[in-house]
């Protein structure tokens, strides 16, 4: 009779508690700011303007949608800019 080969869940948070948090950047919103998920329990993390990380809050998420739009436009605009440049 095996009864006892059920393993027990791996809770990936109690990973976390024990070994910290495994950040990779999941969205690079700007040069100076990012988006990090942990791989194992999925928290997600953010730079503020200050440069410190907390955590992504759904108010934070709408923020650096429209960093990253700004960031886009300008970016855009620098490329046209140069290349206009060199034409010249
Ligand atoms: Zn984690």
């Amino acid at each position: 009779m095996k009864n006892s080969t059920r393993k027990p869940a791996f809770i990936p948070s109690m990973y976390c508690s024990l070994f910290g948090h495994d950040y990779e950047i999941s969205k690079k919103v700007t040069k100076h700011v990012k988006e990090y998920t942990c791989c194992h329990c999925k928290k997600e993390l953010t730079t503020n303007s200050n440069g410190n990380l907390i955590e992504l809050t759904p108010k934070f998420k709408e923020i650096n949608n429209i960093l990253e739009r700004i960031h886009e436009s300008r970016m855009r605009r620098l490329k046209r800019k140069s290349f206009a440049s060199s034409i010249c």
